[in-house]
């Protein structure tokens, strides 16, 4: 534990707590309180603590420090580039930066996939001192020369794990070779670090970094109560998850599943019932991602349903449950899915439904927990399933076709790596990937 009781403890500029003081922030908290000082006299580092701790302010403090207090390397180059996994957390990044730095004269420019590039090109030739970006069209503008790394001071990666998990290496790479000179300082942050892919790109992008890891990434989490329950089948989800919602007190919810279509399906059928509910998933277009988030960060619906381009980072405070529809198929995104709940020391609840075919991802969150995990109950809707037992892999019972059959009939379309599943021997599966479906019929 450390002992700051304020910014100006850990060797901030207090231009910079009084500006954090005006929001209501004055107590760091123990991420802030290790990461900041050893940040702002120019480590590397890779830093890991618990999802809602705080992260952000622990690499936006010591940016703002270096740019406050420290002589530019380039009059022209950004001094600072911050990259995340995703369009959605690096835009509330960038809004936490801009409520920073209004007020000075330090510039900063948003660079997102799936939006106007040549506005980027031109907000960046006004030579900004920070760049907030996803990888992907960052890497594209130095290609394009539209901008240049020359300069840059402090490359920042936050939720550098999942990065690496979406296919981001080279473009990670191509940016640690463009800004290579040896002033550089770079930051690694997330809830998990602890992946072998991430330890050989900390060789290649950090120099002797220092590790700052506040309690492991499987730790509890005591602000988040977990519940499971067993599913049988897709009809038998959706009928907990129409009772989770009528029972559970929560100000809004975020409901996970594994695709897009899922998203949809649940989206009518909460509508339906007259849930003010938003979908959202990767495959939309960006207008369409910024006017859902921003609505459902305005509190104008109540349920967000979407899939693992939410799981990481965002900070909505109004988020008190948090659904897994299906279980995600990597352990770590559980921990970064139910962590948009219990956020900032706020109490949460995080509700994981368990099918037949969530079986062997299930069994790899319990492992990753280390943990044996007890299931609930809902009045009139146990489930027949109870786990598999020493079998790597669910057998989906015969019983479970009838109610698949009974279903009212809608397109369904396979999944496209479905030769590579082990559920290949049936003929269609439905999009939760659980219920052996009948055929169907061209419509
Ligand atoms: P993480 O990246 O660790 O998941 P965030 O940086 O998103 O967490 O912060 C979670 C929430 O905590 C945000 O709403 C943020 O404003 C708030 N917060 C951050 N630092 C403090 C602090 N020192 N005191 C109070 N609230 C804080
Ligand atoms: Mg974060």
């Amino acid at each position: 534990m450390s002992n700051a009781e304020n910014f100006t403890d850990l060797g901030l500029d207090p231009r910079l707590s009084t500006i954090l003081d005006h929001q209501g922030i004055s107590r760091p908290t123990e991420i802030q309180a290790l990461a900041v000082p050893t940040a702002i006299v120019g480590h590397d580092l890779i830093a890991s603590s618990k999802t809602g701790s705080g992260k952000t302010l622990a690499y936006l403090l010591p940016t703002m420090q270096r740019l406050m207090r420290q002589k530019a390397l380039s009059k022209k180059d950004p001094r600072v580039l911050i990259l995340t996994p995703t369009r959605e957390l690096a835009k509330q990044v960038y809004a936490q930066l801009r409520s920073l730095v209004s007020g000075t004269q330090l510039r900063a420019v948003l660079v997102l996939g799936g939006e106007n590039f040549n506005d980027q090109a031109k907000a960046l030739g006004k030579d900004p001192h920070v760049v907030v970006a996803t990888p992907g069209r960052l890497v594209n503008h130095l290609d394009e020369r539209s901008l240049f790394l020359d300069g840059l001071e402090l490359l920042i990666l936050d939720e550098a794990d999942r990065m690496l998990d979406l296919g981001f290496a080279e473009q990670l790479n191509r940016i640690n070779q463009i800004a290579s000179h040896r002033l550089r300082q770079t930051l690694m942050f997330s809830a998990t670090l602890e992946h072998a892919e991430v330890n050989s790109m900390a060789k290649t992008l950090l120099k002797s970094p220092k590790r700052i890891a506040i309690g492991a990434a499987n730790a509890e989490h005591a602000d988040i109560e977990k519940r499971f329950y067993f599913a049988d089948h897709l009809d038998h989800k959706q009928a907990l998850l129409e009772r989770i919602l009528d029972t559970e007190t929560y100000q809004q919810v975020i409901i996970f599943t594994a695709t897009r279509a899922d998203t949809e399906r649940l989206s009518q059928l909460l509508s339906g019932k007259g849930l003010k509910t938003a979908a959202l998933s990767g495959e939309m277009s960006q207008t369409d991602r910024n006017k859902i988030m921003d609505s459902f960060s305005r509190g104008q619906q109540q349920v967000l349903i979407t899939t693992d381009v939410a799981s990481r980072g965002l900070d909505l405070l109004q988020v008190s449950l948090v659904v897994n529809f299906d279980m995600p198929k990597q352990a770590e995104e559980y921990v970064h899915r139910i962590g948009r709940t219990g956020r900032a020391g706020a109490k949460g609840v995080a509700i994981s439904l368990v099918g037949p075919k969530d079986w062997d991802a299930f069994k790899r969150v319990e492992s990753f927990l280390q943990q044996s995990v007890n299931f609930g109950e809902l009045d009139g809707l146990k489930a027949k399933f109870k786990g598999v037992k020493d079998a790597p892999v669910a057998k989906v019972p015969k019983s479970e076709v009838s109610a698949a059959v009974a279903r009212p009939k809608r397109v369904i379309k396979a999944p496209q790596d479905r030769k590579n599943r082990r559920t290949a021997n049936l003929q269609i599966v439905s999009d939760d990937g659980m219920a052996p479906l009948k055929k169907k019929k061209a419509d």
